[in-house]
């Protein structure tokens, strides 16, 4: 980095109130003469900026390569999921902010019967309404970018609004600042300021898509079956910057129902009682529990999980849910469990399945077992060349060389990833330490969300 560079970095990085973007080239640096600083006479290196008011005006910039305004906007439409409202309103407000930007954009809005057939779930509601943005700039090349619309809701005693991304001290709060909004408005800011002066050195295709907070289908799932997700490379912008994940665990939710009679329980020998029945199912769940949490990933988990002593991604087999009986003096006739299975890279759906079956059908008790199979396990290979350019990337736009990692949650995009088989990696604006993603007061440090665009910059700009 060029010393004009860094100033420029270290302004940025210091100005709570300020928040712009600026290409790292010295052409891009606003002119000197607002660069009022002055250097501590016991060291040359260390600039002492000046108040925020006395700096750099906000008029001196072109309000496009506004980051700040961008997210409150972004921020400002409730795309609360469940029930996954809005999606028309901010693929309206989207559409031509891609199209300025000579994308051609598309809504890819998924047929209702499809909806109601392949989304049962009581608690959505509304159109789903997704964004494909496509900039063909002749390269050979196409690189998929991806995000989510959706945000989980914002329940509870806030400090501040959650839905107006609200600035304080060095951070911006908001639902969906970190999870996953903070890196839309980071990638339309980049884009801007990048296609001022040059052009990407990729085709572009953006994906901005409905459902992921519940699992959905209806946003990259759909796209992915619809194939409309085509390219060499894909960003899944859906993650943190504290690694560039390169894996994920899978999921499959289970359901195990015990059968029995009942009866009256002051003559319980008449019936067969479906909660006491369910103790072995539980105990054969449980031993397996042992030896499946035995296993171990060669994926890398996270830096966050790493420093708690866990080096890599693990499989997980969970009672989740128990529901049995109606009364205390009524022997049960049936008693339901229920878990999920986190499936590491290495397992498949296939045999995780048949392994649950495998244990619990020589039980004596009557039982039915049900798989709900969510997204498959994702690995990408940590040598493959666009892993190095990511990562790359990164230590240009913001100052490190990322670790590789696993998610031990599930994602969209390993979907997306298993059917196309397109390289990918996730990285975003979060730190899974300290944004609160899902919680009170989500939020997202302004340099990482500056240093967020300074990284697509790097990576997209020919
Ligand atoms: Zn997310």
């Amino acid at each position: 980095m060029s010393p004009a560079s860094a100033l420029l970095k270290a302004y940025l990085d210091s100005s709570p109130h300020t928040l712009l973007i600026s290409q790292t080239t010295d052409s891009a640096l606003p002119s000197r003469k607002h660069l009022i600083c002055r250097l501590k006479s016991q060291s040359q290196t260390e600039v002492m900026m000046m108040p925020e008011k006395t700096l750099l005006p906000q008029e001196e910039y072109q309000m496009d390569l506004d980051l700040l305004d961008l997210l409150k906007k972004i921020i400002s439409f409730k795309t609360v999921a469940p029930p996954g409202s809005n999606y028309r309103e901010i693929v309206d407000w989207l559409v031509p902010v891609f199209q300025e930007m000579g994308f051609a954009s598309r809504r890819l809005v998924m047929p209702q019967e499809l909806f109601a057939s392949r989304c049962q779930d009581s608690r959505l509601e509304g159109d789903r309404f997704n964004l494909k943005a496509d900039l063909d700039v002749g390269a050979d090349k196409t690189l998929v970018i991806y995000a989510h619309l959706d945000v989980v809701p914002a329940e509870g005693a806030w400090d501040t609004d959650p839905f107006q991304a609200v600035q304080k001290e060095g951070r911006i709060y908001g639902r969906g600042v970190s999870d996953c909004k903070g890196s839309i408005a980071a990638l339309i800011a980049a884009l801007r300021s990048l296609l001022k002066t040059g052009r990407p050195r990729y085709n572009l295709s953006v994906l901005l898509t409905t459902d992921e907070e519940v699992g959905g289908y209806s946003g990259l799932c759909y796209l992915t079956d619809l194939g409309e997700v085509k390219g060499d490379m894909m960003l899944c912008m859906d993650g943190f910057c504290d690694d560039v994940v390169i894996g994920s665990n899978g999921i499959i939710t289970w359901e195990a129902t015990v059968h029995g009679r009942s009866a009256h329980s002051g003559s319980s020998f008449l019936g067969i009682n479906a909660v006491e029945r369910s103790i072995p199912v539980m105990q054969a769940l449980m031993s397996l529990k042992k030896e499946v949490q035995s296993r171990r990933s060669a994926v890398p988990s996270s830096s966050a999980l790493e420093a708690m002593g866990m080096k890599s991604l693990k499989p997980m087999l969970n009672i989740t849910m128990i529901n049995g009986g109606v009364k205390e003096n009524i022997v049960p006739d049936r008693c339901t469990l229920r878990g999920d299975r986190r499936v590491i890279p290495e397992e498949s759906m296939e045999e995780v399945m048949q392994e649950l079956e495998s244990v619990l059908k020589p039980l004596e008790a009557q039982l039915d077992l049900k798989f709900y199979p969510g997204y498959p396990p994702m690995s990408v290979n940590p040598d493959h060349p666009w892993v190095s350019e990511v990562r790359e990337a990164v230590q240009r736009g913001m100052g490190f060389y990322p670790r590789l990692s696993g998610a031990q949650g599930s994602l969209d995009q390993a979907y997306a990833t298993e059917k196309t088989g397109i390289p990918t990696c996730v990285f975003g604006v979060g730190r899974q330490l300290e944004s609160n993603i899902h919680g009170l007061n989500e939020n997202v440090r302004v340099s990482d969300l500056m240093g967020f665009a300074r990284f697509l910059i790097e990576l997209l700009q020919a």
